[in-house]
């Protein structure tokens, strides 16, 4: 008789009327909208159509949607907290990949000149494809890490400073009335040329607009659109903790191993190779050459995340332009004349 072992480390052995018997443990719960299945899915195509909408809606008249659902991301060693958010637009305010949403938080402010004035709209890059985490245009997502002011002084979190809009998403309700602007940006669109390979660095939330290209790519049939490029993602955040959408990215590594590939730099957790911290400019230093070549044979070259990431990655690429006797300002002016590299950081 054959006997099935269970793998330690995944389910626990109790014990049926005298039987030994294998129990599973649950699978980890994948957030809303987060999905693991890698069949290619029908959407409704007439979001094909038309020019790429553009300032839709505006601060004077926004639109008004209704959050579906809000989930926190990030697990409990992460620095700081992200929540994916899933939003009703009922597909009345459509956007294609790469592109923003703003947020207007409720309540009004005091301006510089004394004057009750509703709040400043807030960007946030939109984490989803055009037709939603669950492919029907009825929903958009959001990737949105709470802003929080920690006290030089104290070392502790001030709630009265905390980031106003950031936190009203991340504590809505389902239901919640939010009032959106745009869609805006048009820098990290996906190219027309769908063979091109695409390299992208995210740093935290950066990752949004790529998960909206990877979704296009890998999880949908979209008529028109046959991704047969390499998808190249580099990820930095601090520890395994922050990853985002790690069991989505896993999936299609899987799915698709030779057109896919997922390189993390996790700050806190690896040492780069002079034995200091994994920055992002590490990890992708590491590939350095096979980089310089794609993009000298039509890649494109995204960047998103914070400001602060890219200071390191330029200074990295400049050496690496040097040592390859390439001049770093007109190699890069080169790419972006040729539409092959996109910078959207905040
Ligand atoms: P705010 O209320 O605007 O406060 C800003 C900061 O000031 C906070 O850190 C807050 O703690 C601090 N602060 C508040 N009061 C004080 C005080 N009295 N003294 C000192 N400090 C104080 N963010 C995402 O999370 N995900 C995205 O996908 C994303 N995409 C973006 C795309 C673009 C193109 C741009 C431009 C920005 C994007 N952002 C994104 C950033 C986002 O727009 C907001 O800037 C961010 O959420 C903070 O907004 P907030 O209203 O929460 O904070």
């Amino acid at each position: 008789m054959q006997t099935m072992r269970a793998p330690a480390a995944s389910g626990a052995a109790t014990r049926v009327a005298g039987r030994r018997v294998f129990r599973p443990m649950a699978a980890t719960k994948l957030a809303a909208g987060v999905t693991t299945d890698m069949s290619k899915r029908t959407i409704p195509a007439k979001l094909e159509e038309g020019e790429m909408p553009l300032n839709t809606y505006s601060n004077k008249a926004p639109f008004k949607a209704k959050v579906k659902s809000v989930e926190k991301i990030t697990g409990p060693k992460a620095t700081g907290e992200t929540c994916h958010i899933i939003i009703e637009t009922e597909g009345k305010i459509p956007f294609w990949e790469g592109q923003s949403y703003g947020v207007i938080p409720p309540g009004t402010k005091i301006n510089s000149k004394g004057k009750e004035v509703p709040h400043g709209t807030r960007l946030y890059s939109i984490a989803s494809s055009r037709y939603g985490d669950v492919f029907d245009g009825n929903t958009a997502s959001l990737c949105v890490r709470r802003a929080v002011y920690v006290d030089p002084e104290t070392g502790k979190e001030d709630p009265a400073k905390k980031g106003l809009c950031s936190n009203f998403l991340c504590d809505a309700a389902p239901g919640t009335e939010i009032m959106m602007t745009g869609p805006t940006g048009k820098v990290l669109l996906l190219p027309a040329d769908q063979n091109a390979p695409l390299i992208m660095v995210a740093t935290g939330t950066g990752i949004a607009p790529f998960r909206s290209f990877w979704r296009r790519c890998f999880l949908e049939n979209v008529p028109g659109y046959k991704f047969t490029g390499l998808f190249w993602l580099f990820m930095g955040v601090a520890n395994s903790d922050a990853k985002l959408y790690d069991e989505e990215l896993q999936a299609i590594a899987k799915a698709y191993p030779s057109q896919f590939r997922l390189d993390y730099a996790l700050s806190r957790e690896q040492k780069n190779r002079k034995g200091g911290k994994m920055y992002i400019q590490d990890k992708v230093e590491e590939y350095a050459d096979e980089v310089f070549d794609l993009l000298n044979n039509g890649g494109h070259m995204y960047f998103c995340g914070l400001k602060g990431m890219m200071p390191g990655i330029q200074e990295m690429l400049e050496r690496v332009a040097k040592e390859k006797g390439l001049n770093y300002e007109e190699w890069v002016e080169n790419l972006k004349h040729k539409n092959q590299w996109h910078v959207e950081v905040y």
